[in-house]
């Protein structure tokens, strides 16, 4: 049996259907859905990904069956519409569109009008009594198809597009501002004139054949999967590049016969900070791609549309509420009003911000629209996407500052929440140039309106403006997914890019002069306004607002708590002092997962120098005596913050002369003379012990437990710091439960040797003070040799914790530090997939991982064990963690909700 390549929809019914989306892509299994819920739909059929997957593997040819299959589904239109492609009396018109399994919006190229030829247009030109239009539609047919078939595109940055400019012309010498005000003869003749802009540029004819039309547009649609923007959008969001895209054939309707007449895009519910009812954009008498393109600013349907068309916004209405319950989540509808009738293009769930995720989440929640666990799904709620809940908003007094010295340029749509400030940048390029350059310097990328190649700069930028647009735009939609600041459709705004400047009535801004934005309320203003923490933040954080104050926090609790309900994992956090402790605390964290407790020596530096450049056993006790009250200090604070939560304290672990080395020496000349005067030595033979303490390789030299076991004396003061500490919050009145952690062990005697050290000064230090106290002995699993011989270690061990970022160094032989010059070609060459220095490596690290939980674990069936490495954070690692059976992971304070999410979602979705 031949394969099914094409599945048609109309007539009541679709071939496909919702599920189908692997095979249909998003758009066409949602057109077939919607057909078969009764709405209305133009007919159509939809060509599967595996076509454009048979079309890459084979050279970009066709399957062979496709052209008759092709060729019935169009029969099956034509009967269904009671319309012929091509005919001098009653043509059809078709769209092509692009669809993958997840939308890429705006990234992939559409065809509209397809049919069109000097012949078809005559005949619809009579059909719809609008001789104007069928011209304006022919216009625009050219147009498209010269550009996206034909790729006739400006052959510079700074060159107009040809065919726009040939318009523009056109404008001017028939004195009118708008494309609608030209006369059916300017038409006629730029009809033409796009014709020979063809020919002369590309040496081909336009097709008039539309047959041969609908082809040329399926290739070009297929062949948009592979053009840059999609492939940078498909790295970005981690879409596979094997899914291909499928291509829609669709009856053409209209939105540009009349004023009964409007196209649109429309969203359920407000995405950009969730606010429950329809809102979207429209205009009357248009084709949709003005709506989306953002050349016109388009009219708000909550504001005008029931009162310009009373009867369709009611069809509208309850399409939207039939939608939203039949998918269980907001949706984002393409719509044409022809002569007042509603047709629907388009559905998908909406993209949102993380902001409006979480509200719209909990508010269908409420509504009863679905229960918690269909709450927590990943799609609905990206975990990374909380992020944006803990996003800066203006400092009121900054704000009212600005206000008060007339800074306010100008208010736009609000499109993406959080406030921005920062340099002003006109062109991608640019601001990806200078991001690269100095990631520190914030950036305003300011354009007329964002088209798909704009994406590298949005991403290098903290804000995004945009002059023309609206709330659907591509500049809104893509800024509002990455959780940027973004304002368009701010018509005050007169950019001119040949000048690099931005005039607003009087007011000339250039590049590189500061702007601020504020994404929540639309308002642009001249210069810095400095930003503050999101409400959440000063909630939980700052105390600067009380819960009861913020229905954004109340969202957020009541979310966190349903997610602890449900996951498995729990979630800890890497803190070295008392005061991120307590912030971790407060953002959900139920442990201290790493103390590092190096990081504590920073504010020691004197004592422990001492310590490095002791060469005997009785200088290097006497400088550790030193820093064990500091030690004591720091360790009965971080017990006192966790009351009663475990905490585990990682023994030292860098190689010393992170502490102290040549460099060192050289930047504070007084260093050696110190040196020598605390410890006896000449300031030479302190310049040759620093000399000594050189490493070629220090992350795989003197480090870790090899230090401990070397110089045991550091591992007992270390010790007797944490044990000491211990006792005295214990016997204050509050609980204590330290688990001590030896970084670095490969072999089982290295855990062996510190294990003994620790339990003889943790007795030790009972005995002295006539208290114990419950605590436990484990080690960092972080080389491989520790992951294949976990067995062995596990014997003395009583916890394991997995040091990621140290294991992913050593199993991929891939310095931590020293990756980035090529993870970035490795990452735009597709050598691997994600940093894996952020995400775990499932397949190598995350195998070794596994096997040290198997081995571990058949030695002692209950072994607690964690991951402290960045990984814990990171939600996709998260939920590998859940899946390989990990007690904890642990991550910094800010990430602890973020990991609380994705663990619940793993405990969901599995
Ligand atoms: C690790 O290696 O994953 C770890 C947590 O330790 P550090 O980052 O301190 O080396
Ligand atoms: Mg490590």
């Amino acid at each position: 049996m031949s394969t099914k390549y094409v599945y048609f929809f109309g007539d009541g019914k679709g071939e496909g259907n919702g599920k189908m989306k692997e095979l249909l892509g998003g758009k066409g299994a949602n057109l077939a859905e919607m057909v078969n819920i009764g709405l209305p739909v133009p007919a159509g059929f939809t060509i599967t990904t595996e076509t454009c997957t048979h079309f890459y593997a084979n050279n970009k040819q066709f399957p062979a069956e496709l052209k008759a299959q092709v060729e019935e589904a169009i029969k099956k239109i034509e009967k269904a519409m009671g319309a012929e492609l091509g005919s001098k009396t009653n043509p059809l018109l078709v769209s092509c569109r692009s669809g993958a399994r997840e939308s890429m919006p705006g990234m992939m190229d559409t065809v509209l009008n397809i049919g069109l030829n000097d012949e078809t247009v005559l005949a619809l030109a009579k059909q719809s009594g609008n001789e104007r239009f069928a011209w304006d539609s022919y216009r625009r047919f050219v147009q498209m198809y010269g550009d996206v078939v034909l790729d006739l595109k400006p052959r510079s940055k700074t060159e107009r597009d040809p065919f726009e400019h040939a318009l523009e012309h056109k404008k001017e010498k028939a004195g009118v501002q708008e494309d609608n005000q030209l006369s059916v003869a300017q038409l006629k003749e730029l009809v033409q004139e796009f014709k020979d802009l063809i020919k002369d540029r590309t040496g081909k004819s336009f097709p008039t054949d539309p047959m041969e039309q609908v082809w040329g547009a399926v290739g070009a649609v297929f062949g948009s999967w592979g053009n840059d923007r999609a492939v940078v959008y498909r790295r970005t969001y981690g879409i596979p590049h094997e899914w291909g895209t499928a291509a829609n054939v669709q009856a053409m309707v209209f939105g540009n016969l009349g004023d009964d007449c409007a196209t649109g895009v429309a969203l359920t519910r407000d995405c950009a900070i969730g606010t429950p009812g329809f809102c979207g954009d429209y205009l009357i008498n248009a084709q949709g791609e003005d709506v989306v393109a953002g050349i016109r600013t388009p009219l708000r349907i909550e504001e005008t549309l029931s009162k310009d068309m009373p009867k369709s916004y009611e069809q509208l209405d309850e399409i939207g509420k039939k939608l939203e319950k039949h998918f269980k989540e907001v949706q984002d509808i393409e719509f044409t009003i022809q002569r007042n009738k509603v047709w629907m293009l388009q559905t998908r769930n909406a993209k949102r911000t993380g902001f409006a995720a979480v509200r719209i989440a909990v508010d269908f929640l409420e509504e009863g629209l679905i229960d918690e666990k269909e709450m927590l799904q990943k799609r609905r709620l990206p975990a990374d996407d909380l992020n944006q809940l803990l996003q800066p908003i203006f400092d009121p007094a900054a704000k009212k500052q600005a206000d008060k010295e007339g800074r306010l340029l100008a208010k736009g749509i609000t499109a993406g929440p959080g406030a921005a400030s920062g340099k002003i940048v006109f062109f991608a390029e640019d601001a990806e140039r200078m991001h690269e350059k100095d990631p520190k310097t914030d950036l305003i990328l300011v354009r007329r309106e964002t088209s798909p190649e704009d994406l590298r700069g949005m991403k290098a930028a903290k804000g995004i403006l945009t002059a023309l647009g609206g709330a659907s735009s591509h500049a809104a939609l893509v800024s509002r997914q990455m959780g940027k600041a973004c304002i368009v459709g701010c018509g005050a705004l007169n950019i001119d890019y040949d000048k690099g400047t931005i005039t607003v009535g009087s007011k000339v801004l250039k590049a590189g002069d500061f702007l601020s934005m504020d994404g929540f309320t639309g308002e642009v203003f001249e210069g810095k306004v400095t930003t503050k923490p999101s409400e959440v933040i000063q909630v939980l954080i700052n105390k600067t607002m009380k819960p009861e104050e913020s229905e954004v926090f109340r969202r957020f609790d009541k979310l966190m708590k349903i997610a602890d309900k449900h996951r498995k994992l729990r979630v800890r956090t890497n803190a070295d002092l008392p005061n991120q402790a307590e912030e971790a605390i407060s953002f959900g964290a139920e442990g201290i997962g790493l103390c590092r407790t190096e990081h504590m020596f920073f504010d020691h530096l004197d004592e422990i120098r001492e310590m490095i450049v002791a060469d005997n056993l009785e200088h290097r006790e006497k400088a550790l005596a030193k820093l064990l009250p500091f030690q004591r200090k720091d360790f009965a604070g971080l017990f006192k913050a966790m009351d009663g939560k475990p905490v585990t304290i990682r023994l030292i672990d860098p190689p010393l002369h992170e502490f102290l080395s040549d460099a060192h020496l050289e930047s504070d000349p007084k260093l050696a003379e110190k040196l020598s005067k605390w410890s006896g030595k000449s300031v030479e033979d302190v310049k040759k012990r620093v000399e000594e303490l050189h490493e070629f390789n220090p992350m795989l030299g003197h480090r870790g437990c090899r230090l401990g076991i070397v110089y045991p004396e550091i591992t007992r003061m270390q010790a007797r710091a944490i044990f000491e500490a211990a006792v005295e919050v214990q016997k204050a009145g509050a609980k204590v439960f330290p688990e001590v952690m030896v970084p670095l062990a490969g072999f089982a005697t290295e855990f062996k040797n510190q294990e003994k050290i620790i339990r003889e000064t943790a007795e030790k230090v009972f005995k002295e003070t006539g208290t114990k106290v419950e605590y436990m002995v484990g080690t960092m699993i972080e080389i491989p040799r520790a992951a294949v011989r976990a067995d062995q270690i596990a014997e003395n061990a009583e916890f394991f914790s997995f040091g990621t970022n140290d294991l992913t160094q050593t199993t991929l032989g891939m310095s931590r530090d020293d990756y980035g010059p090529f993870i970035g070609f490795y990452r735009e060459n597709d050598i691997i997939g994600n940093d894996p220095f952020q995400q775990i490596d499932q397949d190598g690290v995350g195998e070794l991982m596994k096997i040290g939980v198997e081995r571990g674990r058949k030695v002692k069936s209950k072994l607690k064990i964690g991951i402290c490495g960045e990984h814990g954070g990171d939600p996709s690692s998260v939920m590998f963690c859940h899946r390989i059976g990990l007690d904890y992971v642990s991550c910094s304070p800010f990430r602890v909700p973020i990991a609380r999410l994705a663990a619940a979602q793993a405990a969901v979705e599995g």
